[in-house]
């Protein structure tokens, strides 16, 4: 019965005998070996109930097991619900009676404060360890490997991936089978992935990066992962010179040139480094070029979309861009206040449409009217510009532009120039209340190791560079920005610590 994410990802797992997951310790699990966890996996969630279109949910840590119920999802027809693993009970009870899922699979340790829970939203509890054991892998255990695969159709949905909630409560996006196939099969496509591919995964597998982003194009293409269970400098060295394939987010990169035994030599073997999910420092870029002779490649994309834009394989990949529009993909920028489209060069609201793009939030109608429009535009909330060639510059998102006394200031232009400044490792420019202005431009930065910050010196060379209004009325200097899992900034942190400087 066709089911078109299943036969296109995982039954061929079946004809590939080498590994397709390398995990510590020199094991490594083959594709059909894989495969047959998947389809234990899937008859073990039939067993607990799990119907086409079920939910079922998971918080768990990232395992070959815990990645075999993505299959096992894609098998069965139910929608896969992955849970950032750092969000408390009580956060992971508001996932749950928002998604009703039919089942949760949380870490043993969790199991008591979480089976409340479940008893209050109808949902079956089973456990996951970070090993790959618990309940439901003695549940699994008992299954057989055979294939029973429900039949679906493209538009039927796969997953309700929730958004980072960087800018406010986080939002279910559906997507369906045909988003995440056809975005898989193009990107696997733009960045030439092939069987002899090994994706180096230190990402987490409940975000898009590094669970469809990732898994998705080592899959379509026959590629296999080294399959690493989070970021561990060590052992990404370790690794790097039997991979040919590392995304990232640019904290990883960042991190990795940090140390000296990154070099040259360790990454001869590697034939691409990909970034996302938060911007790339146009300095990361040229830093990373000059000690590895690799360019990064800047990709764009989001929860509700996958990926949209991408710097090309073989062109030139530009610093400070996400590239251009992917095969398939619309890209247009309009003016925020109509959703007119704006000539090439002028910034504003980045909107996509594609067969990438999902079909709505999970029980926000309205939310979906304002964001989803009948055309089939998705109003990313974030803004940014073409330039002549077609390559897209994000300038930040919609909901950090602040306007102060009527004008506009975008961030990344302020943030930019204090990068710059001596003894500024990094920088991040918010609103803040302001009796006169409305909102006034805060700076918070961060120190260069080992360096002071000279407040009075930025305040003078800032002067010279931009209009009063763009110039920070305040600067704050902290040890760290607060960053989530992926490497975002979390702005909203920054104006709840600093929102009462003028008011
Ligand atoms: P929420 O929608 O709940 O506020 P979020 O938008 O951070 O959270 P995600 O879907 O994980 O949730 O992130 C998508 C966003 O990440 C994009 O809208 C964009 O702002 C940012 N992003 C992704 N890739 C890049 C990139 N290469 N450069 C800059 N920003 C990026
Ligand atoms: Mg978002």
């Amino acid at each position: 019965m066709p089911n078109p994410l299943y036969d296109r990802l995982f039954a061929p797992l079946a004809d590939r005998p080498g590994a397709f997951l390398h995990l510590d310790g020199d094991t490594s699990l083959s594709g059909p070996d894989f495969l047959a966890m998947v389809h234990r996996a899937a008859a073990a969630l039939r067993s607990l109930g799990v119907r086409a279109g079920d939910r079922v949910a998971l918080q768990v840590a990232k395992t070959p097991e815990a990645l075999a119920i993505y299959g096992a999802t894609a098998a069965t027809g139910a929608v896969l619900l992955p849970l950032n693993t750092a969000y408390t009970p009580s956060e992971v009870e508001a996932f749950v009676a928002d998604a009703t899922p039919r089942v949760l699979l949380v870490d043993p340790t969790c199991a008591e404060a979480l089976s409340p829970v479940c008893a209050r939203h109808d949902a079956t509890l089973t456990t996951l360890d970070a090993s790959g054991r618990g309940r439901f892998r003695e549940l699994c255990d008992a299954q057989s490997s055979g294939a029973v695969v429900e039949a679906r159709e493209a538009s039927d949905l796969a997953a309700l991936l929730y958004t980072s909630g960087t800018t406010g409560r986080s939002k279910g996006a559906m997507l369906s089978q045909g988003n995440l196939l056809s975005n898989a099969t193009t990107l696997a496509q733009e960045w030439r992935f092939g069987p002899s591919d090994v994706l180096l995964h230190a990402l987490p597998i409940f975000h898009t990066h590094g669970l469809f982003v990732a898994c998705n194009v080592s899959l379509a293409s026959g590629a296999s992962m080294i399959f690493q269970p989070g970021f561990d400098l060590d052992a990404i060295l370790l690794a790097l010179p039997q991979s040919t394939v590392l995304m990232g987010v640019p904290t990883f990169y960042t991190r990795l040139l940090d140390d000296d035994r990154f070099d040259r030599d360790l990454v001869a073997h590697m034939r691409l480094f990909v970034s996302g999910s938060a911007p790339l420092l146009a300095e990361t870029h040229v830093a990373f070029e000059a000690r590895t002779d690799h360019r990064i490649l800047e990709r764009y994309g989001m929860t509700e979309t996958n990926m949209n834009t991408s710097n090309p394989y073989d062109g030139e990949r530009r610093a400070g861009t996400v590239g251009r529009p992917l095969p398939g993909v619309e890209v247009v920028v309009t003016d925020p206040a109509t959703g007119a489209p704006l000539p090439v060069g002028e910034t504003g609201m980045v909107e996509v449409r594609g067969p990438n793009v999902f079909s709505g939030y999970w029980g926000m109608p309205e939310k979906t009217r304002e964001e989803l429009r009948d055309s089939g535009f998705f109003i990313t909330g974030d803004l940014g510009r073409f330039d002549d060639d077609g390559y897209l510059a994000l300038v930040g998102r919609q909901k950090d532009l602040i306007i102060t006394g009527g004008f506009n200031v975008y961030p990344k232009e302020v943030e930019l120039l204090l990068d710059e400044q001596p003894g500024v490792l990094e920088s991040a420019v918010i609103g803040v209340p302001h009796p006169d202005f409305g909102e006034a431009v805060f700076a918070v930065l961060v120190a260069k190791p080992g360096h002071t910050i000279d407040r009075d010196a930025i305040d003078a060379a800032l002067r010279e560079r931009l209009a009063r209004y763009k110039q920070p009325k305040g600067i704050e200097i902290v040890d760290a920005l607060p960053r989530n899992t992926m490497g975002k900034v979390q702005k909203n942190l920054l104006r709840d610590r600093f929102g009462d400087r003028f008011v």
